[in-house]
């Protein structure tokens, strides 16, 4: 039997709607070529969502020559008019809202109110930045010579591949489509295997939105098929990849073939430390929301603490109440749940296996440590908000990105030394200080090694600021005009205006 290209679908909250299914290419939903699928797994309860296309290199092929083909007519359409393009987009996502909130918190396992609504929003927030930024894509007049004039032209790359994770399905992939757009560029993304449904819905509304036919394609489908083909093809023009570090080796490799330009978004184990001088509930809060929020599978999580042992043993008091208290895990329909399953049963066991590896390691358990099994979490991946205390700099533990609900807590004496712990993993993402010192706090965010400091807050993202890390967290920036930088090249064209030669 062939499998259909829509499947009408109704959301635990009641919401109805039509799923695509298919592979969206040259404004389309195609079957795959090589009749592959996959499927999707609720992270609820373990069950299939839907059965969907699923792209492998013949795809990958197809896709490359309709988006070259779109290319051509789309570098030569006006800032503004592809400026009007995405706010018409961000204006059909705002009616959208409903459905695409609904359908993220149920494909992916984050708590629809405290979690999917505000990815919805920024997705939208996302597109009207990269908007008006489209007519200010802007070179530069270079004078030197009175007889010569220099300019630069910042032109798009052409195809640009974006391959993104499941922890924010929608998001990840609005950060890389938004800007390449903007700047002039035609794009192909790959979704998560884990997490394909949430994007092919977004693919119907750029179709409703205008955008010519190849501008856009969205690929279901693995990373060693579709996505090592995008990597390695020798059509696309620039890759952006956001994933773990392994993978993210491997992107790198197969990109220099041809040479691709290449950003890399990558993992990270980010540190929060706490001087004696610091606000500690403000500290705790920030603590809390920095490792909990979205079941902790957040690239920039602070999940290891550092904590001055002066106020080591009141700091886990405080948060391990405010934790019981705060981050109550359920179904992700709940309104008041702030914490859902973690995305599959892979992450959830390999998340399982790191709390064993925890305790085997003599760390100890304040908080959760196990999975939940109460009322109908059982079915699903769900862990508890694990809190280890009393851990030492050399656990692997405090070393390795567990990217689940997992915070390791360990104690510092002084300011040295907390810095050498921060500075101590191959990760360089995120890092959070807190104290009422100014003058320290801007001394550690300069030594400490990380793409993103917060000085009294913890992953405080904003899309007007660039996001990245250094180190094996990644090459090059998204978000801001940072990001856009990365979707252009400098041309610079010589003229001879005098009479040199
Ligand atoms: P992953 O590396 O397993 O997969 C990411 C994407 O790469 C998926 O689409 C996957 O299909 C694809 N892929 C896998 N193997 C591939 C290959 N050989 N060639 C091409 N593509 C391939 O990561 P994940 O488990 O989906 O996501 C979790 C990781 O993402 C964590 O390490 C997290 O820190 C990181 N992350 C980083 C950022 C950031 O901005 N730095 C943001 C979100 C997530």
């Amino acid at each position: 039997m062939t499998l259909p290209l829509f499947q009408s679908i109704t959301l635990p909250d009641g919401i109805k709607y039509e799923q695509p299914t298919g592979l969206f290419i040259n404004n389309e939903f195609v079957a795959s070529k090589n009749g592959k699928t996959l499927d999707s797994i609720n992270p609820e309860t373990g069950d299939v969502n839907a059965t969907i296309h699923c792209a492998d290199e013949d795809d990958v092929d197809i896709a490359v020559a309709a988006a070259r083909t779109a290319f051509k007519s789309w570098r030569n359409t006006t800032g503004v008019e592809r400026g009007e393009y995405l706010y018409k987009l961000a204006a059909i996502m705002e009616e959208e809202k409903e459905v695409l909130t609904s359908l993220e918190a149920w494909d992916s396992g984050k708590t629809k109110t405290l979690n999917a609504v505000g990815d919805v929003q920024e997705c939208i927030d996302v597109f009207k930045y990269y908007a008006g930024w489209a007519d200010k894509v802007q070179g530069r007049v270079i004078q030197n010579d009175p007889k010569k004039l220099a300019y630069t032209i910042h032109e798009p790359y052409g195809v640009c591949g974006h391959i993104i994770p499941w922890n924010y399905p929608l998001l990840m992939g609005v950060w890389c489509l938004a800007p390449a757009l903007a700047a002039g560029n035609v794009s192909i993304i790959k979704s998560s295997e884990f997490t394909p449904l949430s994007l092919l819905y977004l693919a119907k509304l750029f179709e409703k939105a205008g955008f010519p036919p190849g501008t856009i394609a969205i690929l279901s489908g693995y990373g060693k098929d579709a996505g090592s083909a995008l990597a390695g093809h020798m059509k696309v023009d620039k890759i952006s990849f956001t994933g773990s570090t392994a993978t993210g080796k491997l992107i790198q490799k197969a990109a220099s073939n041809n040479l691709k330009a290449v950003t890399l978004e990558c993992g990270g184990k980010s540190p929060l430390i706490v001087r004696a001088d610091a606000e500690i509930d403000q500290a705790v809060k920030w603590a809390a929301q920095g490792i909990f929020i979205n079941q902790g599978q957040v690239c920039t999580s602070t999940s290891r603490a550092y904590i001055h042992e002066s106020i080591y043993d009141e700091f886990v008091t405080e948060l391990v109440a405010h934790v019981k208290e705060e981050f109550l895990q359920g179904s992700v329909y709940e309104d008041d749940k702030m914490v859902g399953p973690q995305v599959s049963k892979v992450q959830f066991e390999k998340i399982l296996s790191y709390i064993d590896i925890g305790k085997k390691e003599g760390a100890r358990i304040a908080l959760g440590g196990e999975r939940n099994t109460e009322k109908d979490m059982s079915k699903g991946f769900f862990i508890k908000p694990t809190i280890f205390a009393d851990v030492k700099p050399d656990m692997r533990i405090v070393n390795e990105e567990i990217f689940g609900p997992v915070l390791a807590v360990g104690k510092f004496k002084t300011d040295e030394e907390a810095l050498e712990f921060a500075n101590q993993t191959e990760y360089g993402l995120g890092a959070a200080i807190f104290t009422r010192d100014i003058a320290i706090a801007h001394n550690m965010a300069r030594d400490i090694e990380a793409g993103m400091v917060w000085i009294n807050s913890s992953n405080d993202s904003d899309y007007h600021i660039p996001f990245g890390g250094v180190k094996a967290s990644g090459v090059g920036r998204q978000l801001g005009d940072y990001g856009l930088e990365h979707y252009t090249q400098a041309k610079a064209v010589h003229v001879n205006i005098g009479t040199r030669l």
